[in-house]
């Protein structure tokens, strides 16, 4: 977040008018806050206009704008005085007087935004009935309360006090109306002032934030079929109470002794020969097109003793069935979740022990075999080290050796540019990451008889570690380095590597891999040949990102330090982003240089000071969240509450509950046991596999849960007839299919 602009603007309770400019500020006043008068400011690239094509809007009067309107009086002197710092009320009109600039925009108001009447009112009044004592200006309070509006429709902050509006410094207000010290009209000396908020702009809620393992429904530690036998859970333990299953699973002949072994061995378990074929497979290179299916029929498979004999080669613990000693105990408790059968052609399965390896550092798989962690994508191009819990001494070992001026990294708050492939992740996915690494340790070290490669103990050791970026939809994956954290749910890159993992800007959300993940677990060979089968998996690897070759949107990115003043004055007049000349990435591609000295033009105290966690995260049902929306709306004078609730209920609750309604109607039914899928419920009743009872797939709470609460939101924001009228005959609709259950159950006698 952007904290070097206007915050939003509130009124509390007690009838103040003040400004939020930090985060801390929100929080002194929280709970106080009646209504959310104006939203502040937002900061829009030039990029954006570019890349949209949509021509420049004027921009709100700011202080960089001013300091180009100061260099442009010829007082560049002047104006780098005040580069860093905002001039106080004073000095602002001593400035505009002396150099015929504009005011600060610190001390504009929203004059636009109040009409002549208006004006002329509160002057009146001011002359009429103010008082100024100590550099306070108090005017009574009319009744019908219009010189609060007015201040308000301004954005005059101000305090309420025993019926007088106080307001402090009062300078800027009396000099844009043209009011003297002594409170006497006087308009030689009028202050000019620039459109403070001259392009208002609607935003919404987009996606909420994210940062979470990729977890399959449901999630499995390995691509091991086991069928039926492991029941609901597909549990591994449950599977072996069957010393023999028979399952669909890709076998393989040695060429060398003729061994058949199932397809989670790349070498024979007899001899050792990589050299052999999978069975039901022509294997004729010439065509490959036309390979036969492999054979669908199911194979026996002892999976007690493939069990076993993987525990002895990863050296855990392993016993007979019957007595078991403690160790053995231990590792019989921990349930290992295998798949119920394999999509991929040729069913070839996953070593049942990276499985088990997997269930014991509480780490589940995707369907390529690797361990994915997905979230939201942040462009980021600069840093101080101490925002990512980097010390100097490694950001330097890491290649940062000194900071954006060109000084030497001496301090962690000096702000460095980060480095095209450099990635930042969440602590959140640190933590799940540093589990992968300690499982890929022991799968080299146990399965594969090699020595341990990550040795980390705490996230800081992963500082440096390669990773794979992966979007989905796409199957490149492309080289990142991890160099720090951040609390925020997201992962910080560059715009290049986030722009490289995707064909074009399609979503914000991809998935990073450690890159020895990649390199052991992943095979072509689990995935399903159907189309888009083979997307969202890492087939090829892109160790160095080329910037020509990377989505243009990322080419637009402005790099300036500064916007000059002809573009300021090009805003106002609406001119075409193409029209004016702003460095943005695209003037450097094709330099050696390419990707580095971008520059930027406002400061940020901390990238992650954001919220953590979105209500929409935290808050647990729907009407929660609606209702935590609809309470928003109704603070922010902005907003029209009872559009927004039009507008849930037509593009989602109405959508929902006929969307349900309908797959109620042309439901499947399930065993619950089971789980066999019926289209129509058996003459019997019951499953015709097992004998279970039989249930919808689609149930009615699920269909009218949202109906009482958009009926409620309706009635209570007055939402237009037509929607009104579409919820009525929806709930009609509802009542029809499912009469409200009055009967009990009756006696013999009741019919007799
Ligand atoms: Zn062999
Ligand atoms: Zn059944």
């Amino acid at each position: 977040p952007v904290d070097s602009i206007e915050g939003p603007t509130v009124k509390l309770k007690n009838g103040a008018l003040v400004r939020l400019n930090s985060a801390e500020a929100v929080r002194k006043v929280s709970g106080e806050v009646a209504e959310i008068v104006d939203l502040g400011e937002m900061l829009i690239d030039y990029g954006d206009f570019l890349e949209t094509g949509h021509q420049l809007m004027p921009g709100a009067y700011s202080h960089e704008w001013w300091l180009k309107e100061l260099e442009a009086r010829g007082e560049a002197e002047e104006a780098k005085k005040w580069r860093l710092k905002t001039p106080s009320q004073t000095e602002a009109m001593e400035l505009a007087a002396r150099f015929a600039v504009p005011l600060h925009p610190a001390y504009t108001y929203l004059w636009e935004d109040i009409t002549e009447e208006d004006k002329e009112y509160l002057t009146g009044c001011i002359c009429e009935k103010g008082i100024l004592e100590e550099k306070t200006l108090s005017i009574p309070a009319d009744d019908d309360g219009r010189i609060k509006a007015i201040l308000e429709g301004l954005l005059v902050l101000h305090q309420v006090k025993k019926g007088f509006l106080a307001i402090d410094e009062p300078g800027a207000l009396l000099g844009c109306l043209g009011i003297s010290e002594d409170l006497r009209r006087d308009g030689s000396e009028r202050l000019k002032t620039r459109n403070k908020a001259p392009t208002r702009i609607g935003v919404r809620m987009g996606r909420p934030e994210k940062s979470k393992e990729r977890k399959m429904q449901p999630a499995p530690h390995s691509i091991f079929p086991i069928g039926e036998y492991g029941g609901k859970n597909r549990s591994l333990k449950v599977a072996l109470k069957e010393k023999v299953i028979e399952v669909e699973i890709g076998m393989r002949r040695c060429n060398d002794c003729g061994n058949e072994f199932i397809s989670s061995f790349c070498i024979c378990n007899k001899c050792g020969a990589s050299n052999f074929q999978s069975l039901g497979m022509m294997q004729d290179a010439r065509s490959r097109m036309q390979v036969k299916p492999a054979s669908r029929d199911k194979k026996s498979i002892d999976l007690w003793e493939y069990y076993q004999e993987t525990l002895k080669k990863l050296g855990e613990p392993y016993g007979a069935r019957s007595h078991d000693a403690s160790p053995v105990r231990a590792h019989n408790k921990l349930d290992v979740k295998c798949v119920k059968g394999l999509i991929s052609k040729q069913k070839v399965a996953e070593h049942l022990g990276k499985g088990i390896l997997r269930a014991k550092h509480g780490v589940v798989v995707f369907k390529d075999g690797t361990i994915r962690y997905d979230f939201t994508n942040l462009p980021l191009t600069h840093f101080k080290p101490g925002e990512i819990g980097l010390s100097v001494e490694k950001a330097k070992e890491l290649g940062y050796s000194h900071d954006i001026k060109g000084e030497e990294l001496e301090s962690d708050t000096q702000m460095v540019e980060l480095k095209q492939q450099d990635v930042i992740i969440s602590v959140d996915a640190a933590s799940y990451l540093l589990k992968v690494s300690q499982f890929l340790d022991s799968l080299l070290a146990k399965l594969y008889g090699l020595p341990s490669y990550y040795e980390a103990s705490s996230k800081e050791d992963l500082i440096g570690q390669l990773v794979l970026g992966l979007a989905p939809h796409t199957s490149a994956g492309i080289l990142g380095r991890i160099i720090g954290f951040t609390k925020a749910s997201a992962c910080y890159a560059h715009p290049f590597f986030h722009a490289a993992k995707r064909r074009n800007a399609d979503g914000d959300e991809d998935s990073i891999l450690l890159l020895l993940d990649a390199l052991l677990n992943f095979s072509l060979f689990f995935l399903p040949e159907k189309r888009g089968g083979k997307m969202d998996a890492p087939l090829v690897l892109i160790p160095f990102i080329n910037p020509k070759e990377v989505d243009k949107e990322a080419h637009n990115v402005s790099i300036a330090n500064e916007y000059p003043l002809e573009f300021y004055e090009a805003t106002c007049s609406g001119k075409n982003p193409k029209e004016v000349t702003i460095e943005t990435a695209s003037s450097r591609i094709g330099e050696p240089k390419d990707a580095y000295g971008f520059g930027y033009t406002h400061e940020t105290t901390d990238i992650a000071a954001g919220p953590l966690n979105s209500l929409y995260k935290t808050l647990g049902t729907m009407v929660e969240k609606l209702d935590a929306q609809l309470s928003l709306a109704r603070m922010i004078r902005a907003v029209d509450e009872c559009e927004v609730a039009e507008t849930v209920i037509k593009n989602h609750f109405l959508r929902d509950i006929k969307g349900n309604l309908r797959a109620f109607g042309s439901q499947t039914m399930r065993c619950s046991k089971c789980n066999a899928k019926y289209r129509r419920i058996p003459l019997s009743g019951k499953c015709k596999k097992c004998g279970s009872k039989i249930v919808p797939t689609v149930h009615v709470a699920s269909v009218i849960k949202y109906l009482d609460v958009s009926l409620r939101i309706a009635n209570e924001y007055h939402v237009s007839d037509y929607t009104r009228q579409r919820l009525e005959l929806l709930e009609k609709d509802v009542n029809l299919l499912f009469p409200a259950v009055v009967e009990k159950q009756k006696a013999l006698s009741d019919f007799m």
